[in-house]
């Protein structure tokens, strides 16, 4: 559906944005692979999606922290692929303190990688998307970009951020074929949550399984994780003809969150 697409997915060593990777392979589309991690195994994923699916696969190490390797990201897009088709703003760091206990060192870079990436990222696509009168901007928030839990003051402001930036891009663009849309995931196995995990079971002193039905899994009336799979599905359709008239807007793959 998606052949001869270029998509860039920020953080995408790990977690959702692998998925979302490897589902936009899955559909034909050329993909920019980014994220920290071993530069071996980073090898590894970007030579088997590419092998896998014949398509073209590059690596940038670009810190989504610096706006400088931001931008050289997405120049090194274009000239890899000819143009940002798609543009994923995936990568995201958590941090859980009580705010005035916040370290101000956390603060600052929650919201340079889970915000201030999204805007350097979104600057420096636009118009190659403006001049081919095509786009598609996916923004990873959260059921925290919509609700608040306590202690998680920098991630929940940052996620609010997003929808916020989502809606006022999508205006900004939305007569120029280009979409702007927001996807907030409840709570989605991953290494960062597995952290979680591991930190709730040693504070609370109680066994992973108890950690993840009482304390995690708590407020997701699903009672179970959404599948990376879920928000590389909806990723895929959002860039996509049949969501050629959605736009500015957030949708919740959270197993009844925020419906509460
Ligand atoms: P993850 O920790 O598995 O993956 C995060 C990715 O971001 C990794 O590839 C990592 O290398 C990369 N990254 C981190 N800091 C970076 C930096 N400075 N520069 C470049 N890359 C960087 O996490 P995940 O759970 O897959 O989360 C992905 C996104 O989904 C995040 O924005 C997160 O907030 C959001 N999200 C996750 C959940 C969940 O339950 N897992 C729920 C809602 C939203």
């Amino acid at each position: 559906m998606l052949k001869g697409k270029s998509v860039v997915v920020t953080g995408s060593t790990s977690g959702i944005g692998l998925g979302m990777a490897r589902a936009f392979c899955a559909e034909g589309a050329n993909v920019l692979l980014n994220g920290f991690g071993d530069a071996a195994e980073v090898e590894r994923l970007r030579a088997g999606l590419a092998a896998e699916f014949g398509v073209q696969v590059v690596y940038s190490p670009a810190d989504m922290s610096q706006a400088t390797q931001i931008e050289s990201m997405i120049a090194l897009a274009e000239a890899e692929f000819g143009a940002v088709d798609i543009l994923v703003n995936n990568a995201g760091i958590q941090f859980v303190a009580p705010v005035d206990e916040f370290p101000t060192v956390k603060w600052d870079a929650i919201l340079a990688v889970n915000l201030s990436s999204a805007f350097h990222a979104i600057k420096a696509s636009l118009p190659g998307m403006k001049r081919r009168g095509f786009g598609r901007v996916i923004n990873i928030a959260s059921a925290h970009g919509l609700v608040a839990s306590p202690f998680k003051s920098a991630y929940v402001a940052t996620k609010h951020g997003l929808v916020g930036l989502t809606k006022s891009v999508a205006l900004e663009v939305a007569a120029k074929g280009i979409t702007v849309n927001a996807i907030c995931p409840g709570w989605v196995l991953t290494p960062l949550v597995e952290k979680q995990i591991d930190d709730q079971a040693r504070v609370n002193n109680l066994p992973r399984e108890e950690v993840v039905q009482k304390i995690i899994l708590e407020r997701q009336p699903s009672r179970a994780f959404v599948r990376i799979e879920e928000i590389a599905a909806m990723a895929v359709f959002l860039a996509g003809p049949g969501a050629a008239s959605i736009t500015g807007t957030s949708l919740s793959v959270d197993g009844g969150w925020t419906a509460q």
